[in-house]
């Protein structure tokens, strides 16, 4: 079945993208019936195209954000800004993640909407 495996894969530091880039919003914390911090990551990768349970996801934990990418997406494109989600990460560490849309349900139509119809400026 799906590894919801949280490890991050290396740790880097500043911003590699550029300083007007920033990350899309926030993770969302859960805390589970026997108290364990749950992050939860959306379900659906950035480009709306993919059910992450389905195809897979990598998530890579940078300093102050964690970026989760679709592996379909991976694998299809060269590699450019706009197919991973990455949402400010909030200390400490959860103990797991999980998928579900819901908690990113109003990100999701803000993005959706930017994609429609480009930021002024
Ligand atoms: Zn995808």
């Amino acid at each position: 079945m799906f590894d919801y495996s949280y490890a991050p894969i290396m740790v880097l530091s500043g911003d590699p993208v550029g300083s007007k880039w920033r990350p899309h919003g926030d993770v969302v914390y859960r805390t589970d019936n026997l108290g364990a911090r749950v992050g939860v990551l959306p379900a659906t990768c950035f480009s709306g195209e993919h059910s992450l349970h389905v195809v897979g996801y990598r998530a890579l934990e940078l300093e102050s954000y964690l970026k989760i990418t679709c592996l379909a997406c991976d694998d299809k494109t060269s590699p450019r800004a706009d197919y991973y989600w990455a949402l400010y990460t909030t200390p400490p560490r959860p103990d797991r993640a999980e998928l579900d849309d819901a908690p990113y349900k109003d990100l999701t139509e803000q993005i959706a909407q930017r994609k429609r119809r480009p930021a002024p400026g």
